[in-house]
C-alpha cells in the first residue's frame, strides 16, 4: 500500500510555507508506505476479471523488467490476477490518503484456483492530481511497481523510509535520478529472497 502525506500536500502556499520549504524538502518523499494491506482468508468468491487498459502497460512493463532480472514472475501469482483497476478513493491511513493497495484473498486455500489478488490505484482527478501531488508517469509506474512487488512478488511488508527504495515507506528521492537504479536494487531485493 502506498499513501499520500495529507500533511505536506495540504500545507497552504503561503510565505511561511517558502520559508519551511527547505526542511520539507528533506522529507519529500511525497508518498509513504502505510501498514501491510488488508488479507482476506474467508473463502471470498472470485472477483469479477476486470483489467484497466490504461494500467495494464504497466504490468506487462514489471513483467518483462522482472525476466530481464531474472526473477520472472510465477505464472501461478500472475493467474491469480484477476483486477488491476482505478479506484476513485481507497481511504485513509491516518492523515495518509491511501494511493494502492495489493489484495490477497483466500490465500492458503487449498485450491490454488481460488486464490486471488487484486491490485487498486487510486486514480488522480482530471487534471491528473491526487490532492496537490501531479501523478506523472513515473510516480505511477512507481505506486504501480510498488503494488506489484507486493501481489506479483509476495512481498510482505515495507522497507524502512531511508532505504529509498521501491519498497520503502516512502517514494524513493533516486526516482528522479536513476528508475533503472531503482529497478536493479528493487529485483535484487526480491532476488534476495527477502
Ligand atoms: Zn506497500
Amino acid at each position: 500500500m502506498l499513501l499520500l502525506l495529507t500533511s505536506w500536500i495540504s500545507r497552504p502556499v503561503t510565505s511561511s510555507f517558502f520559508k519551511n520549504l527547505p526542511s520539507l524538502l528533506l522529507v519529500m518523499p511525497l508518498l509513504a508506505c502505510g501498514s501491510q494491506p488488508p488479507t482476506s482468508d474467508g473463502a471470498s468468491s472470485k472477483p469479477e476479471t476486470r483489467f484497466e487498459s490504461e494500467l495494464m502497460p504497466l504490468v506487462a512493463a514489471y513483467e518483462s523488467d522482472a525476466q530481464a532480472n531474472a526473477i520472472p514472475v510465477s505464472p501461478e501469482l500472475r493467474s491469480q490476477l484477476v483486477q488491476v483497476v482505478w479506484q476513485d478513493d481507497l481511504g485513509q491511513q491516518g492523515d495518509e490518503t491511501v494511493l494502492g493497495r495489493c489484495e490477497r484473498m483466500n490465500e492458503n486455500h487449498p485450491d490454488e484456483s481460488m486464490r486471488f489478488r487484486t491490485v487498486k490505484i487510486r486514480k488522480p482527478d482530471a487534471a491528473g492530481y491526487v490532492g496537490r501531488i501531479k501523478v506523472d508517469a513515473l510516480t505511477l509506474k512507481t505506486i504501480v511497481y510498488h503494488e506489484l512487488g507486493h501481489c506479483l512478488h509476495d512481498f510482505r511488508g515495507h522497507l524502512p523510509e531511508a532505504s529509498h527504495q521501491i519498497m520503502s515507506t516512502a517514494l524513493p528521492k533516486e526516482r528522479f535520478q536513476s528508475f533503472h537504479e531503482l529497478l536493479h536494487q528493487h529485483f535484487a531485493l526480491l532476488k534476495s529472497g527477502h
